[in-house]
């Protein structure tokens, strides 16, 4: 769709691409966030709601997201692993997968406003840090 911010990014090359799984591609959200592990599922078709998803795309997501949440528990050993949609400023459907990991300052809903808002976590992230964490997914997804 034209004029979505997801749609538009699915064509380009974004240097938070993780892989591709299915009727979804899944991306790290950008440094700005300040949280490794931080991923977006997004279905490849501009969808705005749960129930546009087609049967596919509905079977294929809890699958998507169990595996990603336990690559999550395994690489980077989070404690819990926070996964909602929001929808209100991008359209197209996302799920954010927002991890807490232990010693975090901050946790639950403070931990998911602080990244999924403007302001970013607060910790000290760099983009190798997560060039490095996007590498070491893909290795083990087999890619
Ligand atoms: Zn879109």
């Amino acid at each position: 769709m034209i004029n979505c911010k997801i749609c538009m990014k699915e064509q380009s090359s974004d240097p938070y691409f993780v892989m591709e799984k299915g009727h979804y591609v899944i991306y790290h959200a950008p440094v700005e966030k300040q949280l490794v592990g931080y991923l977006y599922v997004e279905p490849k078709r501009h969808v705005e709601s749960w129930h546009k998803l087609t049967s596919d795309e509905k079977r294929e997501l809890p699958e998507i997201i169990s595996q990603l949440e336990n690559m999550l528990y395994q690489e980077i050993q989070a404690e819990r692993v926070y996964t909602l949609t929001v929808g209100e400023v991008v359209r197209h459907l996302h799920i954010h997968l927002i991890p807490r990991c232990a010693g975090a300052a901050i946790d639950g809903l403070e931990l998911i406003q602080r990244a999924a808002g403007p302001m970013g976590t607060g910790q000290p992230v760099s983009k190798a840090d997560i060039r490095q964490f996007i590498e070491r997914i893909q290795a083990h997804n087999g890619k």
